[in-house]
């Protein structure tokens, strides 16, 4: 697969002379297997979680942010695939370019995959690339925030696709932990999405 094909909307949206984003020419390692989530500050609040697969990071607008409770159901609106090397990204996107707005680096990790195995659950075996194809990806998040298992399900098709994101039952789900407001500072700075944006400003 050619990666720059796959990181052509990337590309196409941003003036990377205007914004400190990654420019990413290539899709990296296939084997890569990290997970990050954002916090985007832009004209609508949302958290971005992006899985590593293929070499490009899968993205994702969740509105709500993730949830540790199995019964909330997050909305996850697809976005443009992104270079492996914006799962670093922390910083302020400016007025007037793409997405403008504080992006916080939330939560990173690494992720496995739980649809590589037979007999685990009720899905069939499934590699990452499949999983995404198919609409339903299950994984182990290993983040400083977020751990256990996430499932991943596409609902509508085309222009109307929607997926949902669900914390799996399994020993850390905890419907009482509210992570989004309680725990807002960024793994990477300790900074708190407004300290951020008056750094910047
Ligand atoms: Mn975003």
């Amino acid at each position: 697969m050619d990666g720059d094909t796959r990181l052509e909307k990337y590309h196409e949206k941003r003036d990377f002379r205007k914004t400190s984003e990654p420019g990413g020419e290539k899709a990296g390692s296939e084997r890569s297997r990290i997970f990050v989530i954002q916090e985007h500050d832009a004209s609508n609040l949302h958290y971005d979680f992006r899985l590593a697969i293929d070499g490009v990071l899968k993205s994702w607008a969740v509105p709500k942010g993730p949830s540790t409770d199995p019964r909330e159901k997050r909305l996850a609106v697809p976005t443009e695939d992104h270079p492996l090397e914006y799962a670093d990204f922390e910083g302020v996107i400016p007025e007037g370019e793409y997405g403008a707005g504080t992006v916080l680096l939330w939560d990173k990790g690494t992720y496995r995959n739980l649809r590589s195995q037979k007999d685990k659950g009720k899905a069939k075996a499934a590699t990452m690339p499949e999983s995404y194809d198919d609409g339903h990806i299950e994984v182990w998040l290993k983040g400083e925030k977020l751990k256990g298992g996430y499932a991943l399900i596409r609902t509508g098709k085309g222009k109307d696709e929607r997926w949902l994101l669900v914390k799996m039952k399994d020993d850390e789900a905890d419907a009482r932990r509210n992570p989004v407001s309680t725990e807002p500072e960024s793994v990477k700075s300790g900074r708190t999405i407004e300290e951020l944006s008056q750094d910047h400003g």
